[in-house]
């Protein structure tokens, strides 16, 4: 049942995912985007993996990263609201930590995040 369950997440996720608009429809003004994550093991704090995401004008503006736990169904990380708010004030970096949402085992992780936005130059 609940691999089952997961499935359905996973499809539902790369749905959303699929849907997402473009970077470049979304946010003309942005050249690229770089996200850096360290992620912990939430109840150890054991480092679990380093990921390195990045965006481009062409790439769906999707900011939900995933939580790794294996048994996470709906949990993972919303970058959607911080990357919004640096590139409304078109701040180059920013820096933060996430818990996944989920408590449900001791397999969610948290993680600590870096992003980088580049902005096109605008002729004003
Ligand atoms: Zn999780």
């Amino acid at each position: 049942m609940v691999s089952k369950q997961k499935n359905v997440a996973r499809l539902e996720r790369k749905q959303h995912k699929a849907e997402a608009a473009l970077l470049s429809t979304l946010y003309p003004n942005v050249a690229s985007v770089i996200i850096y994550m360290n992620y912990y093991q939430k109840s150890t704090g054991r480092t679990i993996m380093q990921r390195t995401v990045n965006f481009s004008p062409g790439s769906s503006a999707y900011f939900h990263m995933e939580c790794m736990g294996y048994d996470c169904v709906d949990g993972g990380f919303n970058l959607e609201p911080v990357i919004n708010t640096m590139m409304k004030g078109r701040l180059k970096s920013g820096k933060g930590e996430l818990l996944c949402a989920a408590n449900d085992s001791s397999s969610h992780t948290r993680i600590d995040y870096k992003i980088d936005i580049q902005y096109n130059k605008t002729s004003r």
